[in-house]
């Protein structure tokens, strides 16, 4: 079952998970286009190994290894994940309307610093 990028991610948009994906699944990359104006980053599913690299990777600790392990405040994240494909505009806008959605839904988590946001996942 493919890892999943939640909302810590959201601005913090780092890129310590690109660096050590041995399969280049997770986009955008900071040398793609789209990377400015995505608010997150997306794992593609179908790609992921499932190796682990990218949880410790991760300063903000947004990365979780199922979809049974997401919290319940994070699975629309898991369809954003699933539809995001780099490169393609229909699929790049659906899966960043669930983000907005989610934004929008949840200001008591986008209120707290991405940092010591995912201990605040339920
Ligand atoms: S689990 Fe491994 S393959 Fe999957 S996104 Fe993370 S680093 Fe990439
Ligand atoms: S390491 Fe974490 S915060 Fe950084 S881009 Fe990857 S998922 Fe987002």
């Amino acid at each position: 079952m493919p890892f999943v990028i939640t909302d810590p991610c959201i601005e913090t948009k780092d890129t310590a998970c690109v660096d050590v994906c041995p399969v280049d699944c997770i986009h955008p990359r900071k040398d793609e286009a789209e990377f400015a104006a995505m608010n997150m980053l997306y794992i593609h599913p179908e790609e992921c190994i499932d190796c682990g690299a990218c949880v410790p990777a991760c300063p903000v600790a947004a990365i979780y290894d199922s979809h049974d392990s997401t919290p319940s405040t994070q699975k629309d994240l898991i369809e954003a994940n699933t539809i995001y494909r780099n490169g393609d505009a229909d699929a790049m806008a659906r899966a960043e309307a669930i983000v907005a959605a989610h934004v929008a839904a949840h200001p008591e988590l986008m209120a707290i610093p991405g940092k010591e946001r995912a201990a605040a996942h339920s």
